[in-house]
């Protein structure tokens, strides 16, 4: 059986195994009385999956993010390296810089638009919650910039900060290519090191279905589905702007620029979009999508192990648009009307929240404190939406990863490769 079809199967088991524990899931009337006949389906599921699905969720997203900082590490190392000329190397980066941002542009609008036509704010009453002790310490636009560079880049990769070691290791790297063979040792290392990592996430993706099972089980479980009732017509805002972007904008680009199969390119890549949606954190989905983009819809490794672990910090679609709507929803709650230039403001700061926010669950939900900040909003208002920000997490982050791998596909294709048989 093909992989995705494992990975569905595990979703659709976890989602029935978490409504089974969890204890809010009541079918009424006479489907409910038939079901309470075989409780003990239920009690079952509650004996023997309640204690696993934790560690079994914890276990797979370890086993992922063990890769993350070596991977990173060697393959953008490697990446640059085989570039090979410092200025093939710079139309590369430009041509990623730049559909990077104006895709997450896009979605930004898009989420701008549906926020303002569906108005889920107005008239909705304030319960506030919880802020994130994170989200009450500033940051600005200098801290986003200066936290790029490395103090020490042995410290970065210790703490899994990806976006300075990334930074390291483009410009190692590129360093490496000017040395010729004092430099070929080290770049033979790397390659090596890159390739057994690859090897090794082989192997972690034959667990996805089994992790993927038990990381869906564990959420509905803890969640259930009661937070549908309040903010819900906030979560289907946020879900039709992330449904456009991620079904019309992005194919459209995939099709007329990367001159690839929406379709198969989607299947092909669809054991990363999950692992996605169920870990929530693109850089630990990365060793995922590069398998995905890599093996299995064939694009040459030379622009992936440089496009994508750079999409996977700094390329969020999905964050974007769900920060703007975010901010645009808390104003209507508050009944403050925001101008024009106000949502210009929003634009651009929840851009710069996105690309500032690490690849990690619920780092969009912190950096959102830029763009509530940028147009005076109180910070309060991310209590607000706590309740439902894991669900919607879920969803951007998918976005975000496929997001990363339609501007791989695109890019390959701007660089003058063929499309790759697999995905015409
Ligand atoms: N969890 C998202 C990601 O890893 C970031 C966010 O919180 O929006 O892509």
């Amino acid at each position: 059986m093909k992989l995705h079809w494992k990975i569905l199967i595990g979703m659709v088991a976890g989602i029935l195994i978490g409504l089974l524990i969890n204890e809010s899931f009541v079918i009424g009337g006479p489907l409910g009385e038939f079901l309470g006949h075989f409780s003990f389906v239920r009690k079952f599921a509650v004996f023997v999956f309640q204690p696993l699905i934790g560690p079994i969720g914890t276990i797979f997203i370890k086993l992922l993010k063990m890769l993350i900082v070596p991977l990173i590490l060697a393959s953008m190392i490697v990446g640059v390296a085989k570039v090979g000329d410092i200025r093939k190397l710079g139309g590369l980066g430009g041509r990623t810089f730049v559909f990077y941002l104006l895709t997450t542009w896009a979605s930004v609008i898009v989420g701008l638009f549906v926020v303002n036509l569906i108005k889920p704010g107005t008239g909705a009453p304030l319960v506030l919650g919880e802020v994130p002790d994170a989200a009450r310490t500033t940051v600005g636009v200098w801290d986003v910039i200066l936290n790029m560079i490395p103090d020490n880049p042995i410290e970065a990769m210790a703490r899994m900060d990806i976006l300075p070691v990334i930074v390291f290791a483009l410009f190692l790297g590129a360093i490496l290519t000017t040395m010729g063979s004092k430099g070929q040792p080290l770049v033979n290392f790397f390659d090596s090191l890159n390739d057994a990592m690859m090897k090794m996430a082989d192997i972690v993706i034959m667990l996805t279905p089994i992790g993927v099972f038990a990381l869906i089980a564990k959420v509905v479980a803890d969640t259930g589905f009661s937070i549908f009732a309040n903010l819900g017509k906030y979560m289907i805002t946020v879900l039709l702007g992330l449904a456009v972007h991620a079904f019309l904008t992005l194919p459209l680009l995939l099709r007329f620029i990367g001159g690839a199969s929406p379709l198969r390119y989607f299947t092909r890549v669809s054991p990363a979009l999950t692992t996605a949606f169920s870990t929530s954190s693109s850089s630990a989905t990365l060793p995922v999508t590069i398998d995905c983009v890599e093996e299995r819809a064939g694009v040459p490794p030379r622009v992936a192990s440089f496009v994508l672990p750079l999409g996977a910090t700094i390329n969020m679609d999905g964050t974007a648009l769900y920060e703007s709507v975010a901010a645009v929803f808390i104003a209507q709650v508050y009944g403050i009307d925001l101008s024009f230039p106000q949502q210009t403001m929003v634009f651009l700061t929840a851009t710069l929240a996105a690309i500032g926010a690490a690849g990690i669950p619920s780092a969009g939900l912190v950096t959102m404190a830029i763009v509530l900040k940028a147009v005076g909003l109180p910070l309060e208002g991310i209590g607000m939406i706590l309740a439902v920000d894991r669900i919607l997490d879920m969803c951007r982050t998918t976005v975000n990863v496929w997001g990363d791998t339609v501007g791989c596909a695109v890019i390959t294709r701007l660089q003058g490769d063929e499309v790759p048989q697999e995905i015409r």
